[in-house]
């Protein structure tokens, strides 16, 4: 096992915003995380990544226990993630953006700026390597957060609706990118709302619906399972 939630729950306050929430993820896998808006995705998103503490429960990192790491101790250990806001630096270009990102595995600018050239190459963003971030418009904003967890080297990689907003065009750009992450060997977990994304996508699917889970399995399973078709429409 590659990652796992076990019984992972987060409360703010009274409220569980992820109530027991139990995900195993296999080296290869790409893990669909769907779910209503609210249903906790991004929270669980955040426990396993160390953005926040889990109230209760645990989560293990190549059978290790990490629920109490910090967020950059994780992405050491190859967990990289994208965030639903892109999190850009809006002042510095889009190489110093993925250059903080290489950092995190070499303290030598010229290596980090390789690497981070690379990395651009590779996402069809080297041509805007020295356009400033704040430039960018949001599919531009998206692919620069998946170029920046790139140069951290991750064996997991954890993108929360990496393609909301984005055209038909670039969502299929975008799906062709996942796939060659995944075939360089990175293990994914995506939150999408977009079907065809998970459709495309996934290899199985799991089905949060307030805080807790509601369905697993295949797309075509969870889509065709009515409790997840009554969730979706607020019955
Ligand atoms: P999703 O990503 O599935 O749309 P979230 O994980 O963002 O859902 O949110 C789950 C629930 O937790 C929502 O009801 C949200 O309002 C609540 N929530 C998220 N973060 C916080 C927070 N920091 N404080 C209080 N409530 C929060
Ligand atoms: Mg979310």
């Amino acid at each position: 096992m590659l990652l796992e939630a076990c019984d992972v729950t987060k409360a703010f306050g009274s409220f569980k915003a992820v109530d027991a929430a139990c995900v195993t993820l296999e080296q290869g896998d790409i893990l669909g995380l769907i779910g209503p808006n609210g249903a906790g995705k991004s929270t669980l998103f955040n426990c396993l990544t160390g953005d926040l503490l889990s109230t209760s429960g645990n989560v293990l990192f190549e059978g290790r226990d990490i629920t109490r790491l910090t967020p950059e101790a994780r992405a050491r250990l190859g967990i990289a993630r994208t965030f639903q806001v892109p999190q850009t630096f809006e002042g510095m270009s889009v190489l110093e953006n993925v250059m903080i990102g290489a950092f995190l595995r070499t303290s030598h600018r010229a290596e980090a700026e390789k690497k981070a050239r690379a990395v651009l190459e590779r996402v069809g963003m080297s041509k805007l390597a020295d356009a400033p971030a704040r430039s960018l418009g949001t599919p531009g904003r998206k692919r620069l957060e998946i170029a920046r967890a790139l140069a951290t080297e991750p064996k997991v990689l954890l993108l929360d609706e990496a393609m909301a907003g984005l055209t038909q065009r670039e969502v299929q750009l975008a799906i062709d990118l996942v796939r060659d992450i995944h075939r360089s060997g990175i293990t994914l977990v995506i939150v999408e709302h977009i079907m065809e994304v998970i459709m495309s996508l996934a290899s199985r699917v799991v089905v949060f619906h307030q805080g807790c889970e509601i369905a697993r399995g295949t797309p075509r399973e969870v889509t065709g399972n009515p409790a997840v078709i009554a969730a979706y429409l607020g019955t």
